[in-house]
């Protein structure tokens, strides 16, 4: 039997803004976008805003409809990073083997550790008391026989709280639980669940999984393994970050192409820095579009591993001249890269070029940290515009 700690920083954007600015302290503050422009969606938003009924993607435009005296930030970036490496640094001073599922969230293996540490229950509150006097920082600890109830443990007693699910009690734990609390149950699956009668965890445990896997395929096999309080147990420290990607939406609706495409090479320029930044390279490449009717497509291209700017751009352009079909007018643009790998030089050792071209993006990245992220700007030639 394993035993996992899911560690989930409370209301993480908040509490660092609050410790950089103390008078936030006990009033409603909503990270996201700029309410006064009305597009984009909440990032982030304290328990004194939920109050009013906020909640994290929430469009900012109804956000400040129910909160308009709330403190509406931009954020600090740069600064949740900060925080997030101090988080897993005095983690990793105590935990055995440590994946961190987020920039807020940790899962760590603590199998075999009881004798150690007393009791599960007081190492994580140990851990919690650290974090907290170190940073300031309020996190809540769930603690599970696999991943799947260490997260819906983590949530269960928000701020501050510890949840432990003794093992053997999993699926009582989960019984009364709505189907949606299982992560990755999102809109469409919920409500596909619904439809068929499914609204209780323990609705899904009751059903046969012949009759539960018909209806939902392979997924519904993992959820009705999920319900009955199974998941996975073994962390992939190796690999924290399942992908990387950034979105811009625009303050007005944008339909000349070359404005887009010059949006789309800033979004690779940072997505490629925070790939290089983890040390991890991208062999599935893929751009979302929302049209102004709010018609979304997504599309994706795998090539060859690269963390280098120009060729993650050059897949991005294509992709997007290939989809960008009509002629309505672009609410939002986005670049994401998944299939991420550690960069290993071994596999390009012949490819002189590579390697250079990767020292290059090493020296630009150092001076961006030094100086600012627009200091500097990596010329790759834009594709001639009617390719
Ligand atoms: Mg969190």
């Amino acid at each position: 039997m394993r035993t996992i700690f899911h560690l989930d920083l409370d209301a993480f954007f908040v509490s660092v803004e609050r410790i950089i600015d103390p008078t936030l302290e006990g009033k409603p503050v909503i990270v996201g976008a700029d309410p006064k422009q009305g597009r984009g969606v909440i990032s982030a938003c304290s328990y004194e805003a939920r109050r009013y009924g906020l909640h994290s993607a929430m469009p900012i435009k109804m956000a400040y409809r129910l909160c308009p005296n709330g403190i509406y930030l931009h954020g600090h970036y740069q600064e949740y990073c900060r925080y997030s490496e101090a988080v897993k640094n005095i983690l990793c001073r105590y935990a055995p083997v440590i994946e961190q599922a987020s920039i807020d969230e940790f899962y760590m293996d603590f199998t075999g550790c009881e004798k150690l540490y007393g009791s599960f229950f007081m190492y994580a509150s140990f851990l919690q008391k650290t974090i907290w006097k170190e940073l300031s920082l309020p996190s809540s600890v769930g603690i599970g026989s696999n991943k799947t109830i260490a997260k819906i443990a983590s949530d269960c007693m928000k701020p501050k709280g510890i949840t432990y699910v003794i093992p053997g009690m999993e699926e009582e734990f989960l019984r009364r639980m709505p189907v949606e609390t299982i992560p990755g149950v999102g809109k469409v699956t919920l409500r596909d669940l619904n439809a068929k009668g499914f609204y209780k965890i323990g609705d899904i445990a009751k059903a046969p999984l012949q009759y539960f896997s018909s209806c939902f395929g392979q997924c519904g096999t993992d959820l009705w393994e999920k319900a009955h309080g199974r998941g996975i147990e073994f962390l992939s420290p190796g690999h924290d970050r399942k992908s990387i990607s950034k979105e811009h939406t625009y303050g007005q609706d944008v339909i000349d192409r070359k404005i887009i495409e010059q949006t789309l090479f800033n979004l690779v320029s940072k997505v490629c820095q925070g790939l290089r930044d983890e040390g991890l390279q991208t062999s599935t490449i893929g751009i979302k579009l929302r049209y102004t009717d709010f018609i979304t497509l997504t599309r994706a291209k795998t090539i060859r591993p690269t963390s280098d700017d120009k060729e993650v751009y050059e897949t991005v352009l294509q992709l997007f001249r290939k989809n960008h079909t009509r002629r309505v007018a672009v609410r939002l643009i986005g670049v994401h890269l998944s299939k991420l790998e550690e960069f290993s030089e071994q596999e390009f050792i012949f490819e002189d070029e590579k390697i250079r071209r990767k020292k290059m993006f090493q020296a630009v990245d150092s001076l961006r940290a030094k100086y600012g992220y627009a200091s500097i700007n990596v010329g790759v030639a834009q594709p001639s515009k009617n390719a």
